[in-house]
């Protein structure tokens, strides 16, 4: 404990009530904090406090990271700039660089991504199961028609209560039925339109199924919205043959064993919770959404796979579910957020969702390449200098030339390299 107080006390009550200022001061009093501490707690940035005060309860302040943009990214034939929220260095650095090697071949392709997200409904105490789910798919209209009375406007946008999902599970409290609400939530991230609903459908469900139900809440494990993107990277980008086979082990490692997997997925989520912090979108859902599907086999694998392409490039996929939103939760009312989205440049949740998973999978390629090179210290520089020879534009007949010769000078730099490849190309020509 770095404060000394006597009599101190966590239970206190109608905090809340105060105002902000006057909650700051009374935690001022409360831990003897010091007037610098005061004062850092009234730096509220881009907030005023009437809008910080309105996000949470309890607000004594507000708490900064830093906003990083990452470039290069090419994804369906379209150029972003990312930004990413993170504190940890060299994770936007290591996206850029690995988007610049996916550019070579084209870039990312992301597939479409469906805005469907799944409401579950808990039936308890079910007399006749047949019967429930009979009546259920008999009244499965009625059931979206008062589910969509909730939210016309998502109507009109073609959204809405799609469809129905009713699956048995066997509990410690006897056996239950699972109704799954299907809702195309459109842009938004969905869970308050998708607890709406499920709660609206309550009383009407309990009487066609003669059951109780408890619980009725969004779920996180979003199988409804997956998003796919893949991408080619060149072995000589990456470092040579024994980085991407360097890779390749690393994936085969993180596929038999959970302890790596973590780890694998970790480096992915790097990036998308970056991402999902930068939007004002709920890193929390995203992140439970992703380790929840990476268990679905029974075993906790990794989000990524990796094979080689006829010439030996890595081919890297990724496939997520991710749940987010361009409107809707704190999207559009946080000030920072708003600018993200403005410097992403997207047009729906799915578009989003379709830059986070190409973002993921860089992240994951940048993280197994330094894994896999650093290993290999007696080619660390050769492996570098040949990267940046072919960065700076060096035909494969000069690259190992260029290589030698920023090593040998101790320049390894992409103008350098530049320098030599016209010097070449001069004394080639003579
Ligand atoms: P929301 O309640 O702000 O609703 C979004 C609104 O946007 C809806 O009314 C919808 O009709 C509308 N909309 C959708 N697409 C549109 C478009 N193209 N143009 C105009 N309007 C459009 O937000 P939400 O997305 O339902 O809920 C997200 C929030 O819920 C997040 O803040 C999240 O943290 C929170 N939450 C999450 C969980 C969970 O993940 N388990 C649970 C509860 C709440």
């Amino acid at each position: 404990m770095n404060y000394e107080l006597t009599d101190f006390s966590s239970d206190i009550s109608g905090f809340y009530k105060l105002s902000l200022e006057e909650r700051q001061r009374q935690l001022v009093k409360l831990l003897n904090l010091s007037q610098e501490e005061f004062e850092l707690m009234r730096t509220l940035g881009y907030f005023s406090p009437a809008q910080i005060d309105r996000l949470i309860e309890n607000v004594v302040g507000s708490y900064q990271l830093p906003l990083g943009i990452a470039f290069n990214f090419k994804i369906n034939s379209k150029d972003y700039v990312i930004p990413m929220v993170i504190e940890e260095p060299s994770v936007v650095a290591a996206a850029s660089k690995i988007a610049k090697i996916a550019r070579e071949n084209g870039g990312f392709v992301s597939e479409e991504v469906k805005s469907i997200m799944i409401s579950q409904i808990q039936l308890t105490n079910v007399k006749d199961f047949d019967i429930a789910k009979e009546n259920i798919a008999k009244n499965k209209q009625k059931i979206l028609d008062i589910a969509n009375e909730q939210d016309p406007l998502l109507n009109q946008l073609g959204g809405g209560a799609k469809d129905l999902e009713v699956r048995e599970i066997e509990t410690r409290k006897g056996k239950m039925l699972i109704l799954h609400l299907l809702v195309d939530v459109r842009d938004a991230m969905g869970a308050n339109i998708v607890n709406t609903m499920a709660e609206s459908v309550t009383p009407y469900i309990e009487g066609i199924c003669n059951a109780k139900i408890y619980l009725r809440i969004v779920s996180n494990l979003t199988t409804h919205r997956i998003a796919k993107s893949r991408a080619v990277f060149d072995k000589d980008l990456l470092g040579g043959e024994e980085v991407v086979e360097g890779i390749l082990n690393a994936y085969e490692f993180a596929v038999a064993d959970p302890y790596r997997a973590t780890t694998h997925n970790k480096g992915i989520m790097n990036g998308i919770t970056a991402l999902t912090l930068a939007t004002g979108n709920d890193t929390r859902a995203i992140e439970a959404g992703a380790h929840a599907y990476a268990s679905l086999g029974g075993q906790y694998k990794p989000l990524t796979k990796f094979d080689l392409d006829s010439e030996g490039n890595l081919i890297g996929e990724i496939e997520i579910p991710l749940a987010f939103g361009i409107i809707g939760g704190i999207t559009r009312s946080h000030p920072m957020a708003r600018l993200a989205l403005k410097i992403l440049n997207v047009e729906s949740s799915g578009e989003l969702a379709q830059v986070a998973a190409a973002l993921g999978l860089a992240q994951n390629v940048g993280a197994l390449r330094a894994l896999a090179s650093e290993g290999i210290q007696k080619g660390h520089m050769a492996l570098h200098s040949r990267n940046i020879a072919k960065l700076a534009g060096a035909s494969d007949e000069i690259i190992e030339e260029v290589a030698k010769r920023m090593i040998k000078d101790k320049k390894i730099r992409v103008d350098y390299a530049k320098e030599i490849i016209e010097l070449i190309s001069k004394s080639n020509n003579l």
